[in-house]
């Protein structure tokens, strides 16, 4: 029996020789894999005839019961003023994934989705499922949105009165399995990539709205390739504009300029494309002619093609290792209607905020904090971090010097959602971005847990 196996062994290395000496030839292996995926979360929209111009359905005006259960089902839609109902689908809404792995086995997750905001909760939850289903660990699982503001309300705030809220529990639920499923479908298809990344100033389309006039005027995009080729896996482009070239009266179901901009990539690559956003509070918005689609579609296909431009003179970037790391925050809410919102359960996750001291008698007359992470994640000269809200461009200029990477890529909207984030030294007592913020303290509490998480040395 033995000499029959060691004769066996001889035979299959004999029959195996071209092969590995095959292998010792062909180019350097990659070291990391990429695979992408979307999965469609647009909600059925029943049409209706807004006779009186108030952006939301009363009774008497036609609409259609597309679930015919005789009543109008409004999609509230997440951004400006409130009461905005949907009334018809321009564009389908996405969320979409990239999962990467490198030869150690470490893999993470990046999902973003077309809507307002997705609270912590929200993504704490699909972090937990996408690691039971898709063995990703909870804590490599990175969540935003695109702060689209013609989708529907995830947040709670832009329902037909204040008392009311926007979001819906079955929508939430929905995107949380829409966003699990699309890393699943991305993991099932790793596939070996090189990476590119590229930098580019372009402030063509991009006005700030509050003095002073603070942009991040530059685009950055990392792409996915075939070894070897130009051809897309996957491509993140990162600009710091809120998706609102549509403005306060659209009722169409559109993920705006992000839609024309992955559109115009994809076309121009392939792959799938990820449109993320940076640091667009203070508040970075579009500069266009006028609000409508076609604006939308300049400003996107614009900044696609600065965006492929720059790729196309970037080198392959040497990335070895994915490193990644996080830190949990909490920030205390001060914002009194926001208080209000959540007491109301208006604002939803209200259970699952934290209190100094616990048990009910703790609550009384204390400041409730709000639970999030900030991740950090190296990808050779690619540094990354994540910030839960909508940040001012300033905060952003003093966490990029905090960083080492050759590419500094600040995701806004991620992991969470605070509203905006403020240095200390522009906030007044009336503002809008303040009325739209948790509280002063965030800012200084920010940079501080931000210091934090960047010197840590990694795991
Ligand atoms: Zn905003």
């Amino acid at each position: 029996m033995i000499t029959r196996n060691i004769q066996n062994a001889l035979l299959l290395a004999v029959l195996l020789s071209p092969l590995l000496a095959a292998q010792n030839s062909t180019p350097p292996t990659h070291a990391l894999r990429a695979g992408a995926a979307t999965v469609d979360i647009t909600p059925p929209v029943e049409p209706f005839e807004d006779r009186n111009k108030n952006l939301r359905h009363d009774a008497g005006e036609p609409f259609e019961d597309l679930n015919r259960n005789q009543r109008f089902d409004p999609i509230w839609l997440g951004g400006f003023g409130k009461g905005r109902a949907a009334n018809r689908i321009n564009d389908p809404l996405w969320a979409r994934a990239i999962v990467l792995a490198d030869s150690n086995n470490v893999q993470i997750a990046l999902v973003v989705v077309d809507l307002v905001g997705l609270l912590h909760v929200d993504c704490l939850d699909i972090s937990q499922a996408v690691e039971r289903a898709h063995g990703i660990p909870a804590q490599n699982v990175i969540i935003g949105s695109t702060h689209n503001h013609h989708g529907p309300d995830t947040l709670g705030l832009w329902g037909p009165r204040f008392s009311r809220t926007g979001a819906t529990p079955s929508y939430r639920a929905r995107v949380r399995n829409a966003c699990t499923r699309a890393i699943g479908e991305a993991s099932n298809r790793l596939t070996p990539v090189q990476v590119r990344s590229a930098q580019i100033s372009d402030g063509v389309y991009l006005r700030d709205s509050r003095k002073p006039a603070v942009t991040d005027p530059i685009l950055r995009a990392i792409r996915f390739e075939i070894p070897g080729s130009d051809r897309a896996v996957a491509s993140l482009f990162v600009y710091s504009c809120h998706p609102e070239v549509l403005w306060s009266k659209n009722q169409a179901l559109t993920s705006d300029f992000p839609h024309y901009l992955r559109n115009q990539v994809e076309s121009d690559s392939g792959g799938i494309a990820l449109f993320w956003p940076g640091v667009i509070g203070g508040l970075q918005t579009p500069r266009v002619a006028k609000k409508d689609f076609a604006h939308a579609e300049k400003m996107g296909r614009h900044l696609a093609q600065r965006g492929l431009e720059a790729l196309s003179q970037a080198s392959i970037d040497p990335v070895k290792s994915i490193e990644i790391r996080h830190r949990r925050v909490l920030w205390p809410i001060d914002n009194k209607i926001f208080r209000l919102a959540i007491a109301l359960g208006v604002l939803p996750g209200g259970d699952r905020l934290e209190y100094p001291r616990p048990g009910i008698l703790g609550r009384i007359g204390a400041r409730p904090f709000i639970p999030s992470r900030l991740f950090h994640l190296r990808l050779g000269p690619i540094e990354i971090v994540t910030i839960p809200g909508e940040l001012f461009p300033e905060l952003g200029k003093t966490i990029r010097q905090s960083m080492t990477g050759r590419n500094r890529i600040l995701l806004g909207l991620t992991d969470g959602m605070v509203g905006y984030i403020l240095p200390a030294d522009q906030w007044t007592a009336k503002g809008y971005e303040e009325s739209m913020s948790i509280g002063k303290e965030t800012g200084p509490r920010l940079i501080e847990d931000m210091r934090a998480l960047i010197s840590t040395p990694p795991r």
